[in-house]
């Protein structure tokens, strides 16, 4: 690992966590620091034990305080930053809370690296950005306009158009990943695919969106959690790279995949009007990602079938006092 001392914002939520698994793992030499505000999506456990070994730092607090920011930022020289409302329906209800950490709180963080001249600054961001491509044959590509749909999308265009802004005019060195929809475990369940197998395990229905048809680029967290530390690694500075599973799964698909999993059966499929304003494609192109040497190594099939497994195995990891 090129860089001594990491700050990853975002670190006790699902993705971000994975990635300090794998950077303790294996750039053991590595200072991490973690900032998080804890969320209802964040858990502590989720860094355990690296957290009672010492082994990671954890700041308590908002990415879009000042004062937080540059506690834990001062003396790094990279920022992984993963921070960030993330789920969708939350957007649809009240967008607010999405404005101030995707928005502001990157605005803070950019601040905050140039004050303090972070050598690098990677947002991770995601493929939500290019908007749906239903009918098209293509992949999004890296240079496609943006076309967000919702507000948890429009959110993460506008940073990533801050950090865009930074790099333009501050020459503050920056790379951006585009990831599409992830999966495995410590995902909240309130998405699709920890939702349907905690609810198919307890023997309740499984609420899929219209008829299930909207299709996502399905990716296990190891993948992009990996992809993402290739791209602070080899990324070159002021680029954007997909990280993307070459999947094409639909809502139905990942449904029966699940009933199929935990032996229950198909009529705790349970349609339920659409999501307001559903994205029904994504796809996306990771061909620049793979040029510096990055490979998928979840299939959508083995990749579901562990997080079953950890699901299973840890029913209650969400609920109760945190560790
Ligand atoms: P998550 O909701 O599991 O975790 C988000 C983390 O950010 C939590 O630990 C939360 O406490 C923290 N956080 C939120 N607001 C904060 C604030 N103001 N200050 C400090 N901490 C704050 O999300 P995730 O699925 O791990 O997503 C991580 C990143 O990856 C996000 O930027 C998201 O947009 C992006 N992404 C996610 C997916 C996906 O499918 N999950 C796909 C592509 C990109």
């Amino acid at each position: 690992m090129k860089y001594r001392s990491l700050l990853v914002t975002g670190g006790a939520g699902f993705i971000g966590s994975m990635a300090v698994r794998l950077l303790a793992e294996e750039h053991p030499d590595a200072r991490v620091t973690v900032l998080d505000k804890l969320t209802y999506a964040a858990r502590r456990r989720n860094l355990q034990p690296l957290l009672s070994e010492g082994r990671v730092n954890l700041v308590v607090g908002d990415i879009a305080d000042p004062a937080a920011a540059k506690e834990a930022m001062t003396g790094c020289d990279a920022v992984l930053h993963f921070a960030a409302e993330s789920h969708v329906d939350r957007s649809l209800e009240d967008a607010t809370p999405f404005i101030h950490s995707n928005v502001q709180g990157t605005l803070n963080l950019l601040q905050t690296a140039r004050e303090l001249g972070v050598t690098r600054f990677l947002h991770v961001s995601t493929d939500e950005v290019y908007g749906d491509v239903t009918g098209a044959e293509r992949h999004s590509l890296e240079t496609d306009a943006f076309a967000p749909r919702s507000p948890y999308s429009a959110s993460k265009a506008a940073a990533e158009h801050l950090v865009s802004a930074y790099h333009a005019s501050y020459g503050l060195d920056t790379i951006i990943t585009r990831g599409s929809n992830t999966y495995g475990p410590r995902q909240y369940p309130e998405k699709i695919i920890p939702l349907f197998t905690l609810n198919a395990l307890a023997g309740k229905p499984l609420p899929v969106y219209g008829r299930g048809g909207a299709i996502r680029d399905y990716m296990h967290v190891e993948d992009h959690a990996r992809g993402i530390l290739l791209a602070l690694e080899r990324g070159e500075n002021g680029q954007a790279y997909n990280v993307g599973a070459r999947e094409q799964v639909n809502g139905l698909q990942v449904a029966e995949g699940i009933l199929g999993l935990t032996g229950r059966p198909m009529n705790l499929l349970q349609f339920v009007p659409d999501r307001l304003g559903h994205d029904y494609r994504y796809a996306i192109d990771p061909s620049k990602l793979e040029t510096l040497g990055w490979t998928r190594r979840w299939s959508f099939s083995a990749g579901l079938e562990d997080t079953v497994r950890w699901y299973a195995e840890h029913k209650t990891w969400f609920e109760g006092p945190d560790a």
